[in-house]
This record gives C-alpha cells, sequence and structure tokens, in this order.
C-alpha cells in the first residue's frame, strides 16, 4: 500500500518559523491505528526541538506529542482498538521491545526507543513527524485509551506533561503525608501540582513570579514560595521529600537541594544539559540527599495515568488555538504567557 501525503506544521530550519508543509504517513501495517487528529498540546521540548536547543534537530520537523485523536483504520492483525475509538499516543511510538527496560514497561529509557517526532520510522525511511498534522499511523501497543468522561482537548497534555511529573511521583512512591514542591508553574508544572495533591501530597509550588500565587493554590497546591526571596527559601530548609523540578533552563539547583529533608530526592525534569553553577555536594553528603532526572513515562504507566484521570475528573488547564497561530504560542510561552498549556485544534488545519 501506498503512503499518504498529509497537510501538517513544521519547519526547515532552526530560525524559520513554523508553517503549512505536506508530509507522508505510512500505510497501515498489521499491528498499525491509523488515527484523525482531533487535539495536540503544545509542550515547551516542541519549542526546543523546532529551534534545535539541543543541537539533535533532523529538518524538517513537524513537532508534537500530546495527541488526542480517533482511529480510522486499523491492521488485520489489532486487537485492542476499533474504528471509531477515541485514542492517544505520546512522546513513544516504538521502542525494541526486547531488552530489559522494555520488558519492565520502561520504554522511554530503550536505548532504541522511537520518538514520535524526530525518531526514526523505519517503514517509511524518514524522520518520524508529530501530531500537528491531520493525521498519525501508530503500532497499536504505543496506543492508548482515552477515558470518555474528560474534555478531549483537555486530556491531550497529559500525554507529556501529565505523564513526565507522574512518573517520579510514582517512582517516589509520593502519597498522603509526602511533602513534595514543583519548580515552575508551567504545563508540566501545573500536572504536576494536579496530580501530587490528587495523591494526597502536600504540595508546594516554587516560583519566580508572584502573580501565580492565586492560581497555584486553585490548582492545588498548599503552598507557594517565590525562589526569588531568600528569607522564603531559607524558611523551607529541610521540607521536602521530593521536589520535581521543571524549569527548562540551565538554573542554580543547589539552593533547592538544601530545601531537601534527610533522604530527599530533587528530580530534574525540565533542564537537559550541564549544569551552571555546579552542584555542592556538601548539603547533599550532609543530608543524603540526591539529585535525579527523569524521562516521561512507560506506555503502561501513561495508561494507568490516563485511567487516573479519569476517575479523579483531572484535564489540564489549557488555551486552545489554532494551528496558524503556533509561532506567537511559542513566544508567548517563552514568556511564560499561557494558562498553563496551549493545545491545537487540528479542525484548524484541515
Ligand atoms: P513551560 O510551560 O514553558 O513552563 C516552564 C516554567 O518554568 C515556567 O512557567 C516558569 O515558571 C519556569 N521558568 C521558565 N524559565 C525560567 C527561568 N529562566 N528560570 C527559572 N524558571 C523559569 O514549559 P513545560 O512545557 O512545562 O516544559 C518544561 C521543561 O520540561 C522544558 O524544558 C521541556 O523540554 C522539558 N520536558 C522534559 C520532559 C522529560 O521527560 N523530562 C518531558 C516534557 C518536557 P514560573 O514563572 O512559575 O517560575
Ligand atoms: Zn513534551
Ligand atoms: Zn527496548
Amino acid at each position: 500500500m501506498k503512503a499518504t501525503s498529509v497537510k501538517a506544521y513544521g519547519t526547515a530550519a532552526a530560525e524559520a518559523d513554523l508553517k503549512q508543509l505536506d508530509i507522508e504517513r505510512r500505510a497501515i501495517t498489521v499491528s498499525d491505528v491509523a488515527i484523525d487528529i482531533l487535539f495536540c498540546g503544545v509542550c515547551h521540548s516542541d519549542l526546543h526541538f523546532a529551534r534545535n536547543d539541543w543541537g539533535m534537530t533532523q529538518y524538517p520537523v513537524v513537532p508534537g506529542h500530546e495527541i488526542v485523536g480517533r482511529v480510522t483504520q486499523i491492521g488485520d492483525g489489532v486487537s485492542k482498538y476499533k474504528k471509531g475509538d477515541l485514542v492517544a499516543v505520546g512522546c513513544l511510538v516504538d521502542s525494541c521491545r526486547t531488552c530489559s527496560n522494555c520488558k519492565a514497561d520502561l520504554e522511554q529509557y530503550c536505548p532504541s526507543w522511537v520518538g514520535t517526532y524526530g525518531g526514526y520510522d523505519k517503514h517509511l525511511d524518514t524522520n518520524t513527524h508529530g501530531g500537528y498534522s491531520e493525521t498519525i499511523v501508530v503500532d497499536e501497543a504505543f496506543v492508548l485509551r482515552v477515558p470518555k468522561n474528560l474534555d478531549q482537548a483537555g486530556i491531550a497534555p497529559v500525554l507529556c506533561a501529565g505523564i513526565t511529573t507522574w512518573s517520579p511521583l510514582r517512582h517516589w512512591k509520593v502519597g498522603k503525608g509526602s511533602k513534595i514542591a514543583v519548580v515552575g508553574l508551567g504545563g508540566l508544572g501545573h500536572m504536576g501540582i494536579k496530580l501530587a495533591h490528587a495523591l494526597g501530597a502536600h504540595v508546594t509550588l516554587f516560583s519566580r513570579s508572584t502573580n501565580k500565587i492565586e492560581d497555584a493554590k486553585a490548582l492545588g497546591a498548599d503552598e507557594v514560595i517565590i525562589s526569588t526571596d531568600e528569607g522564603q527559601m531559607e524558611k523551607a530548609m529541610g521540607s521536602f521529600d521530593l521536589i520535581l523540578d521543571t524549569v527548562p533552563y540551565a538554573h542554580d539547583l543547589n539552593p533547592y537541594v538544601g530545601t531537601l529533608n534527610t533522604n530527599g530526592t530533587l528530580c530534574v525534569v525540565g533542564y537537559l544539559g550541564p549544569l551552571d553553577p555546579m552542584l555542592v555536594t556538601v548539603p547533599m553528603i550532609m543530608g543524603r540527599k540526591s539529585v535525579a532526572g527523569s524521562l516521561i513515562g512507560g506506555i503502561a504507566e501513561t495508561q494507568e495515568l490516563l485511567d487516573f484521570c479519569g476517575k479523579h475528573n483531572i484535564t489540564s488547564d489549557i488555551e486552545v488555538i489554532k494551528i496558524q497561530d503556533i509561532n506567537n504560542a511559542y513566544e508567548r510561552m517563552l514568556k511564560s504567557d499561557v494558562k498553563y498549556r496551549f493545545v491545537i485544534d487540528i479542525a484548524s488545519l484541515k
């Protein structure tokens, strides 16, 4: 069967705006699901990738890994989904399925995981392209089921912003009695607050912005600490079991390490790269504190989160945009001018 040409939004260069272009979607294989995309969230990683912030982008790039859509076609061997099902696709579309990570439902740490965009599509021998597009074709093993009771646009950010904060909350066994903090109130941060609150934890937000205090409390934060206020930081010393740091750029982690309690962990999810300034080990050694990192989450864990959101009626706080507004949305995201995730209505592309 032949590949199909579909409309998408992407860019062929780091310094260029995103614009409409055509991409190929493969004909479905026996285990594939073809999906008509309804909504796609806008992650800060999309912006990093489009602008080659991580130095590994191959162009053209079509971002988008917070995808919600409807099944339009299934391969002969597909058993989990049928035509018309509401489904989702997150950051992963394939992995080797045989390594120890894959066997442990940790596909995100598989050395051969395939990203939803910027990965390698072995069927088409091209880069994978993401959800800023009309359709996508994905192996059923990497397709997720969406709870019917949730808003279709609002659930999209759960596929990346949600799972990226959920996975460390689960790994470090956050629940009733846990004291956790989130650094940065953006897409990841606001999901981290909602999810930790729903798990029963006491939640604190560290933010640079005094104008986010009320929002943070409405989202489920018990306290807000303004990270630029030395007095407030000093008062928080030795407080937290787990801190999720969602800040996208190099920043000083040392003041946050001090706010961990004994055995506490600061988990970096936002920034990828060398630390500047460097980490000082003294407060780590003096309290057996850890600085760790975490990448999205596996497929089973993402389904667990979608089901948890269905049960607890959790969606993201979003601003729905047309795809033609994506370049402006990127500029606004850089200024933290979004409450708290842009989601593209893909109908605007059709
Ligand atoms: P976002 O919506 O732009 O939110 C980031 C927040 O960080 C901002 O709202 C702001 O909060 C704070 N911030 C921004 N610039 C800052 C600076 N220079 N110094 C201190 N704080 C700053 O971004 P996002 O979509 O949540 O993504 C956050 C990061 O996570 C991105 O780098 C993204 O690539 C990464 N990411 C990682 C994974 C993973 O698997 N590890 C998955 C998805 C995304 P305040 O105004 O409250 O301070
Ligand atoms: Zn993302
Ligand atoms: Zn593997």
